[in-house]
């Protein structure tokens, strides 16, 4: 039945890029393959089956938005959370499938694709509903939550003041954000920055500042953006004033209060998720692996109990806290909140190990 495919918590896509010109100059051939018609897929003598499978020289990003995000976007409205996924290697596309980088105008990825259905939204509905967003964006970089907004409003204050009263001043990766569960379950970034928004380009200007701040910090590391989880959180608060219709009075609607709701919708560019290989001789980026680690594999933990029908029933205990990743996600993960994973691959034969690796993931979760 269909209500039983609505109710399933996680839903998964693969997204196989075109080969890159790197990958073409080398000399790669493609070695995933897609079954016609079906949402599967071939590699070597493996085959796996998702509930999307998209690209390998067709679908536009457009399609995967409205099968997979547009429904999230929706329940946002009826006060649902909602978390969207971007995993694989580093290379695969995850944020050019996402649009978390603001250079790379290639193609429309799924955040600014969010933001436009978001807003077209809004305003079909502003007449009756009072509408209020809040957008954050942090990165997880060895389990720490560092604030990628943060570092905007230091670098504002810094070019409007010359007197050395700037407010406060943020060096990178060290705020120290907490976060926080109330007593009904509702999770909150302590010490993060939470700015609201009210246009669809106020919107962008954030995400750009912020993915930028995450580009910057990352040049003195060997590519640190690699290593790190960014989240892109976007909160939607809706005050609805309730009437009632009482045919026996001409003046008709009387006020009944409001209702209130609140939803938010996270958008993860995830770590790379190849292994740490090239460890070796600074033993700090032997660190970053262990750490990347722990949050990929807590996700993948989550995602498998929340999948798995039986275990659910049975109470089984889903760790969250195995991670800051998971427990950021936690009221967005599971309950009533819905996740698309977008596993996301490179068709070329020097990745099929890693390609593997992500399909197997991936399979893990659904
Ligand atoms: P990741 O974030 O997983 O490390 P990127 O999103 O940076 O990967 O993508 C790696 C490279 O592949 C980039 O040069 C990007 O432009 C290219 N790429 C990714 N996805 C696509 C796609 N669907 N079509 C064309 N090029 C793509
Ligand atoms: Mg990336």
């Amino acid at each position: 039945m269909e209500t039983s495919s609505e109710n399933c918590s996680v839903k998964v896509a693969l997204h196989i890029r075109p080969l890159i010109s790197d990958e073409k100059q080398q000399g790669c051939t493609q070695c995933v393959s897609v079954y016609p018609g079906k949402p599967q897929v071939q590699i070597g003598s493996h085959s796996f089956t998702f509930d999307h499978v998209y690209g390998n020289g067709g679908s536009p990003s457009s399609k995967m938005f409205e099968e997979c995000v547009a429904p999230l976007v929706d329940g946002l409205f009826q006060g649902y959370n909602a978390t969207v996924l971007a995993y694989g290697q580093t290379g695969s596309g995850k944020t050019y499938t996402m649009g978390t980088a603001y250079n790379d105008n290639s193609g429309i990825g799924l955040i600014p694709q969010v933001m436009n259905a978001l807003f077209n939204k809004i305003e079909t509905l502003k007449h009756q509903t009072e509408f209020q967003l809040h957008v954050s964006f942090i990165e997880i970089l060895k389990e720490e939550v560092r604030d990628l907004l943060d570092m905007v409003s230091m670098g504002k204050s810094d070019n409007s003041s010359s007197n050395g009263h700037s407010g406060k001043v943020t060096i990178p990766g060290k705020s120290p954000i907490q976060i926080r569960e109330s007593s009904s379950g509702v999770i909150t970034l302590a010490g993060s920055t939470e700015v609201s928004v009210s246009t669809l380009q106020e919107m962008a200007a954030y995400l750009e500042q912020g993915s930028l701040n995450r580009a910057t910090g990352s040049t003195n590391m060997n590519n640190q953006s690699s290593r790190s989880h960014a989240i892109f959180t976007i909160t939607l608060e809706q005050m609805r004033k309730l009437h009632s219709f009482s045919p026996s009075n001409d003046t008709s609607d009387e006020d009944m209060g409001e209702e209130y709701l609140s939803a938010k919708l996270h958008l993860v560019d995830l770590a790379g998720s190849e292994r740490a290989k090239r460890t070796g001789s600074d033993g700090i980026r032997l660190k970053e692996g262990i750490h990347i680690n722990r949050g990929l594999l807590a996700l993948g933990n989550v995602i498998s109990a929340l999948g798995d029908e039986k275990k659910r029933k049975e109470g089984v205990h889903v760790p969250y806290r195995d991670s800051k990743l998971t427990r950021l996600l936690q009221d967005s993960l599971g309950g009533n909140s819905r996740t698309v994973m977008i596993a996301c691959i490179s068709p070329a034969d020097i990745n099929a190990e890693e390609t593997l690796n992500t399909l197997k993931y991936a399979n893990r979760a659904r």
